[in-house]
């Protein structure tokens, strides 16, 4: 018997395997996009992905007697050997993870999937993994973008996939704190659903939301669209419970405490380098009585930033706020949402966006974006009083410093079309046609320099190789004192993706160093972004994590290479 989570995960409704959602959800890239593409010079080169059964896969090394042992610890049907199992659990979801997949590439795939039912077996599985030296890749949605599921370990060494699918529980509710038992395992619409169920809310939505989990959310510090009202995944922890390879962790006992050093901070971020969560609690709020997104046009990037930063100085950050570049605005206008509305619904309010727009037409005048200038998109969610008296003040800023607003239905539109990126990237990819991310964040005195930096960086590098690229970026997180910057790049594939790509991602890296920004505002260190951990928090800080890693596992078993060495 397999479980509801196990289906969910192995069966074959699921979604494709060498992409992004389900086929149904699939459709070619729109004709506005191909033009774009045409008319940047970028080739179409269509290639399709291979069958199934041409992946190749490395031989199972999983000794038969461990297999058994895991078996007896989760149950002999929670111990997955075949070969889909194994393609699914390959890697993540970055384009290079992708691109490797659709060429029939699983070399990275574990020996076995293991899929246990809660935390004491989780403890069991790792007790058992120290002992035979069988490393562990602790499994959530499994879209991290940075190489943090592809350990490094040698050849011979086994290693299974740690599927947290069955930890799906939504535990205690505790109305009066405002603090939800939230099983590691629980994908964000099923968590989103159980709480609703309660008229709560995390308001954690980031755009991998539909297969992303709590334990993965916490294991990369992981931000969602709406962080300027919620705040990140991290400041939503109020409590962890952690299995570590040498015993159970539970940490977080009241909202704040001075006793010592905040531990909790270890295991976010950690990357399942360090142990696996297995439960977060969480800080929740009343589902939004209210919501409104709008849509507005900046003279230019610059412009918009310096208002970002009046807005977060002024304590009036949107709940949701992103600001497009000129390029990432045009790029916008080539690929509008589909017709048919979201792909996912998240909480309430569809009717009242229709009501807000209409009251937002009626009050505004239209404007046309291609007129030129960036396109910003604000919303506000929570009570109705409060998210109207935020939205008039914000307006009032946006409109003094010379921002138009545009129709009103340019906000729900964003709203609707905000999970199709990832939708577009496949079409893109079966054009031949290469489209990756990255982000950053710096305060704000070091925001244009480190906007352009890696702007420069990208274009610079890519344009070297003759792939014609295309940098977009968008600010999305607002602090006080700085805020993120994430960057899209769509060019010409060439002859090698993924040698290019990481051509051109280390050019960023340096870029990103030299300008004073972070390796990562959300996304991880990983593999990836590891070559420069050292230069942001100091060999000091990589000997830190070192020793936390040494007394956690003291085996090496856990995620090698990931985060850590
Ligand atoms: C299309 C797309 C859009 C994205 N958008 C966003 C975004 O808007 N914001 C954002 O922050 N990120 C985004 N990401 C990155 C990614 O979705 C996040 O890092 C997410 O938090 C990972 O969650 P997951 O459950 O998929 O974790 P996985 O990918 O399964 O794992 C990520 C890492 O955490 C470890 N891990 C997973 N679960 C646990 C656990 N329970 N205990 C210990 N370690 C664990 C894994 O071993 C791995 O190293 C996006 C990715 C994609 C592909």
């Amino acid at each position: 018997m397999t479980s509801t989570g196990e289906v969910r995960r192995i069966g074959l409704t699921e979604p494709v395997w060498w992409g992004w959602g389900p086929a149904s959800e699939h459709e070619p890239l729109p004709d506005e996009a191909r033009g774009l593409l045409a008319r940047l010079g970028i080739p179409v080169r269509p290639t399709a992905p291979v069958g199934l059964a041409q992946v190749r896969l490395p031989p199972a090394r999983l000794p038969a007697a461990a297999r058994d042992a895991l078996a007896a610890i989760v149950g002999l049907g929670h111990v997955h050997t075949h070969d889909e199992a194994r393609i699914r659990h390959c890697r993540g979801r970055s384009t290079t993870d992708l691109l490797r997949l659709r060429a029939g590439d699983a070399s990275a795939a574990p020996d076995a999937v293991v899929l246990p039912a809660d935390h004491d077996e989780v403890l069991a599985v790792l007790r058992l993994a120290s002992r035979e030296r069988i490393a562990v890749v602790p499994f959530g949605g499994g879209t991290s973008v940075v190489g943090g599921l592809e350990p490094a370990r040698p050849a011979e060494q086994p290693v299974v996939a740690l599927d947290l699918a069955r930890l799906d529980a939504l535990g205690r509710v505790d109305r009066e704190s405002g603090t939800v038992e939230l099983g590691a395992g629980l994908r964000g619409p099923r968590a989103a659903a159980l709480l609703a169920e309660h008229g709560l809310t995390l308001g954690h939505i980031p755009q991998s939301w539909e297969y992303a989990t709590i334990g993965g959310f916490a294991a990369t510090r992981s931000s969602g669209q709406a962080s300027g009202g919620y705040g990140r995944f991290d400041d939503l922890v109020v409590g962890l419970r952690v299995a570590t390879p040498v015993g159970s962790w539970e940490l977080g006992r009241a909202p704040a405490s001075a006793a010592g050093p905040d531990l909790r901070e270890l295991m976010l971020g950690s990357e399942g380098a360090f142990g696996v969560i297995t439960q977060v609690v969480a800080r929740v709020r009343p589902l939004p009585a209210r919501r409104i997104f709008e849509g507005w046009s900046v003279p230019d990037f610059a412009t918009g930033t310096r208002l970002l930063r009046t807005l977060a100085a002024a304590d009036l950050r949107p709940t949701v706020c992103r600001l497009s570049d000129e390029t990432e605005t045009v790029g916008g206008l080539a690929r509008p949402p589909r017709p048919g509305g979201p792909a996912v619904a998240i909480g309430t309010g569809t009717a009242e966006a229709a009501q807000n727009a209409a009251q937002n037409a009626a009050q505004n005048t239209a404007q046309d974006p291609a007129q030129g200038g960036c396109h910003l998109v604000t919303g506000y969610e929570g009570v109705g009083s409060v998210v109207e008296r935020r939205a008039a003040e914000v307006a009032g800023v946006l409109l003094a410093g010379g921002a138009r607003r545009l129709d009103a239905a340019a906000g729900p539109d964003w709203e609707r079309g905000r999970f199709r990126a990832p939708y577009l990237r496949d079409a893109l990819l079966d054009l031949g046609i290469f489209a990756e991310t990255l982000e950053t964040a710096g305060f704000w005195a070091t925001l244009p320099a480190l906007y352009a930096g890696v702007r420069d960086a990208l274009a610079g590098s890519l344009s070297a190789m003759g792939l014609s690229p295309v940098v977009m970026c968008h600010i999305s997180h607002l602090y006080e004192t700085g805020a993120s910057l994430y960057f899209t790049v769509v060019c010409a594939q060439g002859e090698d993706p993924i040698g290019s790509w990481r051509a051109a991602k280390g050019a960023a890296g340096d870029a990103i160093v030299a300008a004073g920004g972070t390796i990562t505002h959300h996304h991880a260190v990983g593999t990836e972004h590891r070559p420069w951990l050292g230069a942001e928090i100091g060999d000091l800080g990589v000997d830190v994590l070192r020793a936390v890693k040494r007394t956690l596992d003291p085996a090496g078993i856990l995620n090698p290479g990931i985060l850590v060495g």
